[in-house]
C-alpha cells in the first residue's frame, strides 16, 4: 500500500511524462501537421471566422486585453515614467521616437505591431513621454504632420515651428 505522498508523486510523474511525450509527438509529426493546416487552411479560416461571429463579444474583449498587456508590458521597458518630468499616470504616456519618426511609423504600423517593434527594439530608439512634453517637443523640433488644407494646399511640417511659443 502507497502512502499519499507517494501516489502523488506518481501522478506528478505521469503528468510530466505525458506532457514530455506529447511534445515529442508533436515534435515529430511537425512536418505533417504543416502540411495538414496547408491544405486545410480554408477550412479552418471558415471555423475561426464562424467562432468569431458566434464569440464575437468574447473575441473583442480578449483582443482588447491581449493590446493591454502589449502595452503594459512596453511601458515598463521604457520605464514606466516621462522621461523628462517623470509623470507616471500609464493614461497619459506616450511612446516617442526619440528622432522623431514615430508619427511615420505609426501611419505604417499599426497599434500592436508598433509595439511590437518597440518592444523588439534594443538599441533605445524609443522612449516615453507624457502627453505634454510630447506636444512640447514636438513643437520644439517641428515634429508636427503634413497638413492638408481644405483646398488641398499642403503646410510643411517645419512651418509649425515655433507657431505656439
Ligand atoms: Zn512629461
Amino acid at each position: 500500500m502507497r502512502t499519499v505522498t507517494e501516489l502523488y508523486y506518481h501522478d506528478d510523474m505521469k503528468k510530466e511524462w505525458q506532457k514530455e511525450s506529447w511534445r515529442k509527438y508533436r515534435q515529430s509529426h511537425l512536418e505533417q501537421r504543416r502540411k495538414y493546416a496547408k491544405e486545410h487552411r480554408k477550412q479552418a479560416r471558415t471555423r475561426e471566422k464562424k467562432y468569431r461571429e458566434t464569440h464575437r463579444e468574447l473575441c473583442r474583449k480578449s483582443s482588447i486585453e491581449s493590446y493591454q498587456r502589449l502595452r503594459r508590458k512596453t511601458l515598463k521597458k521604457l520605464g514606466n515614467k516621462c522621461v523628462r518630468c517623470g509623470f507616471s499616470d500609464s493614461r497619459a504616456l506616450q511612446i516617442d521616437h526619440v528622432n522623431g519618426e514615430g508619427a511615420k511609423e505609426r501611419e505604417e504600423l499599426c497599434c500592436s505591431p508598433y509595439l511590437k517593434k518597440v518592444l523588439a527594439d534594443t538599441e533605445g530608439n524609443y522612449q516615453l513621454l507624457c502627453a505634454n512634453c510630447n506636444m512640447i517637443k514636438r513643437e520644439e523640433n517641428g515634429e508636427y504632420r503634413k497638413h492638408v488644407f481644405d483646398d488641398g494646399s499642403k503646410l510643411q511640417s517645419h512651418s509649425f515651428k515655433g507657431v505656439y511659443a
